[in-house]
């Protein structure tokens, strides 16, 4: 059985359905996402594992024992929230030993755990500042220290980094997780934030409207998205509306974009059935040379915009009526298309997922 376990957790608030029968496994010392739009019921899924909301239906149990109806003090759970909820009259020290003190802990071990606590998080020799003396940055790390201090068995983080700025909230997304790899702790982490779910999970749940619509590891839900939302939510996609003219021996005959791919079949789709094709920008190659052979999909377009965007280049091409965004990593010696360019476009047979939705 996984360690953390929700079964049919459900919540509604008068008519609005915020979970829907939310039934996830979460295993011991994964780092574990809730990623999904705002309003999507992310937060009162982990509010409901924190004990702060009671579910209308189903179960929570960790390691097997099931905690749906105690209080949030009992359940062996740590949560640190977006906006640090530091208290301000007290030191980092003070802040970290709040709960310590408050579980009634002797003083020599409040103040060996709090150091080393400090230690952990990168703040020895900043215990005596107050929150107004510290960089967001630093007051995230209070707030983590302060849970873990307490020495939890689950940790929950609710979009902790959506306070900071672009580039500290980079540097802390490789920190929390090094951190979390570290203590091997269960984690579960809720953003709305795909680059930060994919960098930092082992695996991710997809949600929308309540509902938990895919579960994978990051390079499943980015490379087979199961849907035309998960599609759409995890950066951006080209979606190529696709007929399927023939399928035989696990083998299907597509025309999409101006051209014939021959793929592998999926169960439930046969011929003459309408699907979507779906090609992430990065794995379109341009120019003439660079396809050929069974393996890649081959057609033409004309380049209708180009963007430089620092490491890449953004095009968007015409094919047809079709409009699709290729991302060209930007290195020595690559060619670059003008506006107004007709270029050959291809891609390999299995970066092109299916979807049927
Ligand atoms: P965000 O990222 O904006 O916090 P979320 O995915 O975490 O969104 P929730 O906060 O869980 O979503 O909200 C899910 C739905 O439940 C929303 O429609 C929200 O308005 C509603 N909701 C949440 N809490 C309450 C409440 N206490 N009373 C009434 N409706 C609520």
């Amino acid at each position: 059985m996984s360690h953390v376990q929700l079964r049919d957790l459900s919540k509604r608030f008068g008519d609005v359905v915020a979970a829907d029968h939310i039934n996830l496994g979460i295993e011991k010392g994964e780092f574990f996402s809730l990623l999904g739009p705002s309003g999507c019921g992310k937060t009162t899924t982990l509010r409901m594992i924190a004990g702060f909301v009671a579910p209308t239906e189903g179960s929570i149990t960790v390691a097997g024992a099931e905690i749906t109806h105690l209080p949030p003090e009992k359940r062996g759970i740590g949560i640190v929230f977006q906006n640090y909820a530091i208290f301000p009259h007290m030191t980092a020290y003070d802040n970290i030993a709040f709960g310590l003190r408050m579980r009634k802990v002797g003083k020599a071990e409040i103040d060996r755990r709090v150091r080393a606590s400090l230690d952990q998080v990168g703040l020895s020799g900043l215990e005596a500042r107050y929150e107004r003396e510290m960089s967001g940055g630093q007051k995230q790390r209070v707030a983590l220290a302060r849970v873990l201090v307490t020495e939890p068995e689950i940790l929950l983080l609710d979009e902790p980094l959506s306070a900071l700025d672009r580039k500290l909230r980079e540097e802390m997304k490789y920190w929390i997780k090094n951190l979390q790899q570290d203590l091997g702790i269960t984690t579960i982490y809720v953003t709305h934030d795909q680059g930060e779910a994919l960098t930092m999970s082992d695996r991710i749940a997809v949600m929308n409207e309540g509902r938990v619509v895919q579960v994978g590891a990051p390079s499943e839900i980015y490379e087979q998205p199961a849907s035309n939302f998960v599609t759409n939510f995890i950066g951006h996609s080209n979606i190529f509306p696709a007929r399927v003219a023939e399928v035989i021996n696990g083998e299907m005959r597509v025309e999409a974009a101006g051209t014939v791919v021959h793929m592998p079949s999926v169960r439930g789709v046969s011929a003459g059935d309408t699907i979507s094709l779906v090609v992430r920008p990065e794995h379109i190659l341009l120019g003439d040379s660079s396809a050929a052979g069974d393996d890649m999909v081959t057609t033409r377009g004309r380049v209708t915009d180009k963007t430089y965007q620092g490491s890449f280049i953004r095009y968007e091409l015409a094919i047809g009526d079709l409009s699709l965004v290729v991302e060209a990593v930007n290195r020595p010696a690559l060619t670059v298309y003008e506006p107004g360019a007709e270029i050959g476009v291809s891609w390999h047979k299995e970066s092109c997922s299916v979807l049927t939705d």
